[in-house]
Order: structure tokens, then sequence, then C-alpha cells
């Protein structure tokens, strides 16, 4: 376990939370009858939802951006005060929206952004120079802790309140903050870094897949024959190791029947994650949102012995899950999307060893796609009442789970109490490129379907007993590891995934025919070959080339020809010169076959 603070009680969060309010000030300064919401720190900044007579600028922001420099080197302090609702209906007479919220914390169980809390209903403003915010802190003490050249106003976006699309649609600023200069030029250069990155931007760039919001529906996701190759590649490499390391193959049904959901307990705890039923002959089906049930029903479908397990059911599942529109983002946040799933049915006494190998099964999945860096977590039984099964199996599978993470060597934190009512898990998120964080693979107990389902197998006393079982997801989505494989490679996708690997660039159109020749040769070698025989000159090709992040380009002129040679460049910009044909043709099969 690692004694990392929480962000909450860091000072970082503080800064952030007192610039969202030092920003709702100077808004309010230019905007005298401009109405606030609400302003939360957030990863890396903070934002403030307004709703404000015109739409903001560009300049409005460097301007914005000014005034809170302003304030700021006043150096106010914080003053913090509590108030009855009565009182603070009164203060905020003239904002509807912190009236609104008003009237939430009054009635208890949300804070003061409106979000659900435990916490006991106080009403509580901070206050600094002339602005004062229902807030409930907390904040740096004086505004002199914040270094006036240390934060940066970044975009304005639209925001609906509450994130509710039937009402008003607000301007939302986002700010990001640091306690030093220097920290806030590394942030906006990984932003950057970042943005060219973008899978939204390089999907479109490299025609990999689309979304169509306004004729499909949003979180739909079109895969375009490039992507949908690099998927089929992801997916046949996937499959082969799956059935090498004994696992089967299976296909389920989109919808199942009512029933099935009410024997998993789907549709009294995930009823809000589903979509509405069709009707068929008077009877309701869903479309499913996870594949558990399915596989259930075939372990089910035979009378199962302690000598057939574990068995260990893979598919490609595609399910659905309703997202509110407004999370939706390209492939990391979708509404239909296709899961690497497997449930594996164990023996309790053989968990332990179950569970090793589930892990290092995914490691070597994970890597196999080039990530190196991972960061496990280890959640949980819930507190009391919480959970299901009994006490002594939750500390059995929670003690596999961390044992298999030290055998593993692999670093963990624990997440007391987060796990799910149903099981412990394990999840592993991987750092890509820009050292940004990831969540992919998740390795799940459940003591609850067995049980619902009366799952059983003869053991070697030849009476039933209850299977374990195991939900994991090893790369999770398809669409959202597509959407993270496209941001750590920033497009330049390993040789092995490349959906064109080698590209002919002829110099003058008398040397077609040859590159042709070639190119038949390295196809019939299974590489995937064009030949860019266009009109465009050498120069702009390997440009084009570049941009598509084509991993070989091998130029041609009379030279290579005579010689039987070609001009080797890298997608990196690196020439390596003119080689034989058959070294070229290994140098690439190697850097397929290693997956590098
Ligand atoms: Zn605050
Ligand atoms: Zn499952």
């Amino acid at each position: 376990m690692s004694g990392k603070v929480p962000y909450e009680e860091t000072h970082l969060y503080r800064l952030r939370h007192s610039l969202a309010h030092v920003m709702a000030q100077a808004v309010l300064e230019m905007f005298p009858t401009g109405k606030i919401a609400i302003g939360p720190p957030i990863q890396d900044g903070f934002y403030y939802d307004f709703d404000l007579p015109r739409p903001l600028t560009p300049e409005d922001l460097k301007a914005i951006e000014k005034r809170m420099r302003n304030i700021i080197k006043k150096k106010h302090k914080f003053h913090r005060r509590e108030l009855s609702a009565e009182e603070a209906r009164q203060l905020f007479a003239d904002q509807p929206y912190k009236l609104e919220l008003i009237d939430g914390l009054e009635a208890g169980g949300v804070d003061e952004y409106g979000e659900p809390t435990d916490e006991p209903p106080v009403i509580s403003t901070y206050k600094h120079d002339t602005f004062e915010d229902l807030c409930k802190g907390p904040h740096v003490d004086n505004l002199g802790e914040i270094h006036p050249k240390a934060f940066k106003l970044l975009k304005v976006a639209g925001a609906y309140w509450r994130g509710d699309e039937k009402r008003q649609q607000l301007q939302r600023i986002y700010g990001t903050a640091w306690e030093t200069p220097e920290e806030l030029e590394e942030y906006l250069h990984r932003l950057a870094e970042a943005e060219k990155r973008d899978h939204r931007r390089l999907g479109k760039e490299l025609d990999l897949f689309s979304t169509e919001p306004d004729m499909l529906g949003g979180g739909l996701v079109l895969w375009h024959p490039k992507g949908g190759l690099m998927r089929h590649l992801a997916e046949e490499f996937c499959k082969n190791e799956h059935l090498a390391h004994g696992y089967d193959l299976v296909y389920t049904p989109h919808i199942g029947k009512s029933t099935l959901w009410e024997t998993s307990g789907h549709l009294d705890f995930y009823r809000d994650s589903m979509y509405a039923p069709l009707d068929i002959d008077g009877q309701e089906y869903f479309l499913k949102p996870m594949n558990c049930p399915f596989h259930i029903l075939m372990y089910k479908s035979s009378l199962r012995s302690y000598r057939d397990l574990p068995l260990r059911f893979a598919e490609w599942g595609t399910v659905y899950r309703y997202e509110r529109s407004g999370v939706l983002h390209g492939l990391l946040r979708v509404r239909g999307f296709t899961q690497d799933d497997a449930h594996h049915f164990v023996q309790p006494e053989k968990m332990p060893q179950e569970i090793d190998f589930v892990l290092n099964f995914c490691l070597h999945i994970l890597r196999s796609f080039g990530f190196t860096d991972f960061q496990a977590y280890l959640s949980t039984r819930p507190k009391e009442g919480k959970a299901v099964g009994d006490l002594q199996q939750w500390a059995d599978a929670e003690r596999a789970l961390e044992d298999a993470l030290k055998r593993a060597n692999l670093p963990y934190d624990i997440d007391p109490g987060g796990g799910a009512f149903y099981g412990p898990k394990i999840d592993i998120k991987i750092k890509d490129a820009l050292g940004r964080e990831w969540q992919l693979s998740t390795i799940q107990f459940d003591f609850n379907l067995p049980e619902r389902f009366d799952m059983t197998y003869i053991g070697e006393d030849g009476q039933p007993h209850r299977p374990y079982m195991v939900h994991r997801a090893l790369l999770g989505s398809m669409e959202r590891f597509f959407g993270v494989l496209i941001e750590h490679y920033g497009g330049a996708f390993p040789v092995w995934l490349s959906p064109v690997q080698v590209v002919l660039i002829p110099i003058a159109d008398r040397h077609v025919p040859y590159c042709r020749q070639v190119a038949e040769r390295l196809k019939a070698a299974g590489l995937r070959v064009e030949v860019d025989d266009g009109s465009e000159r050498m120069g702009n090709k390997i440009r084009l080339a570049q941009k598509q992040k084509i991993p070989y380009m091998l130029v041609v002129g009379d030279k290579e020809q005579a010689a039987s040679q070609v001009a080797v460049r890298l997608r990196s910009g690196e020439d390596l010169g003119p080689r034989d044909v058959a070294e070229v043709e290994q140098m690439i099969l190697d850097a397929v076959a290693s997956k590098q």
C-alpha cells in the first residue's frame, strides 16, 4: 500500500478551489447581471459554470485572467461562516442557481454542487474580498499563496445546469492551476502533446472510425476499414492466445428475456444502466448490459464434475449500457461496446492457482500491445450489510488476489471497502506514453451469481458443490482500448497492428512496374503494402505517408531499380538508405513477429 495523500487534502486542491471563487468574482465584475452556478476543483484545475448575457470570447478569457491576477495580488483572506437556509436565500436572492442548491442543502442528501452526500446538511459560505460563495471549502488561507503566473484559463465549453439537457445551457470556463509557473509550463506542454494524440482527431485523420450522433445516435461507433482491420488483428491475436491458454470461445445473443435478468438480479441493481425492453410475443426482452448470465446458462446446460473445472468461457460480447449524453466521449465513453469478456468457474480450493493464472495471462496480453507500466488496485469487502457471501469466503478471495499480486510483482494499492457487493476485485491501470493512467483490466470475484442461479458441480465426494466464479476483462472494451491505443502511440502503431505497413514510392512513372513487383513480393510474405503511383512529387508522397504513420516507406529511383534495391525511410524521418529487397523484407517481418 502506498501512503498517497488524497487529492482533496492537498494544497493544490485548495489552491484550485480558491481560484474558482476568484474567477467567479472576476466574471461578475465584468458581467454584473451574470448568474453563477457551481465551480469545483477538478483534476489539473477547476471550472465554474456561468449564465451570462452573451457568449464569451477568447479575449474575454484574457480579460478575466487579468482581473484574477489583480484580485490575487491583494492577498485577501478567506472567511467561512455558517448560515440558516433563510439567511442564505437572502444572500443569494438574485442568484437562482444558488437558490436551487440551497433548497437541496436544506432538504439534505446533496452537497453544494448538488451531488449526493452522506454528510449532515450544513450551509456555509466562504468570502474573500467582496465575493461570497456557497461553499464547504477548503481553500487557501489567503490568496497570497497563489502564484499569479501559475494559472491559466483554457477554454469555454457548454454545460447543462445539473448535467440535464432539458435545463439551461451554461458557459463553463475551464482553468488550470499549479504551484509554480514552471509546473504550469510543463502541464501546458503535456496538454499540447495530448491534443496531438487525441484519438478523435487521429481517428478522423487516419480514417479509423467515426461516430454519427445526429443520424446514428451518440456513443455508437462505426469502425472504418482500417480501424476494423486493426480490431480484427487484435482480436485474432487475443482469441488465439485464449485458445492456447485453456479458454473456450463462446457466442451468445444480444438480448435475453426478463426472467434471465430477474434471476441474475440485474433488473434490481443494474436497471438504470439498461435500456427499455423490447416486446416479443408479449414477453419483455432486454438488450444485454453484461454477458455473465448467458455464460452461466451455458455452464448449467449440462451436469458439471470437478474434472471439468476450471471452465473458462470467453466471448467478445457486445453489450449496451446507458450513459448520459453529456459524458459520451469518442471511443472512451460509449453506449455500445464489445468486451473481451470471460468467466472462470472454479473449485474453491483451486482458486488461488486460477487467480495466478488469470493475472499472468492478463499481463501477457497487455504487454503484447506494448504496455509495460502497470498499477493494480485491490478493492475489498464493503461495509457490513452491503455485501453478499460469508466472511470466510471474502477473506479467502481477498488473500488470493493479494497473494497473486505479490507473486506477479505488481505494484498495488488497496481500496478498503471498495469492492462490489458481490465480491472483491483487482483493477489494473496502464500508464501510457504521456504518463496518463487508464483502467483497462478487471478481475472480479462473484459470490452472488452462482447462488442466484444455483450453480453446482459434483465433487470428488460425489456431492454437489458450489463453484467459485470470476469475471474478467483484459483489454476492457475494444472501443475504449482502441482509443487508449491510438493516444498511447499517437497513431504510430506497432508494425503488426499498422493497417498499412509498407508504401512503395516510385520517383518517376518509369519506376512503377518495379515498385509493383516489389509490392507483390512483400504481399506474398504476408505484409500489407501499397504503391503510391499518384502524380504527387516524391517529397509530398513521403509527407503523406508520414502523416498516415506508415512504418516503412520504400523509395525507388533509377539507382535502386538498377541494383534491385529500395531506399528505406522510417515514419520517424530516419533514412536507412538503399537496401536489398530481401534484407528489407526480413527486417519488416522481424518487426511484425516481435510486435515492436
Ligand atoms: Zn469554495
Ligand atoms: Zn461477467
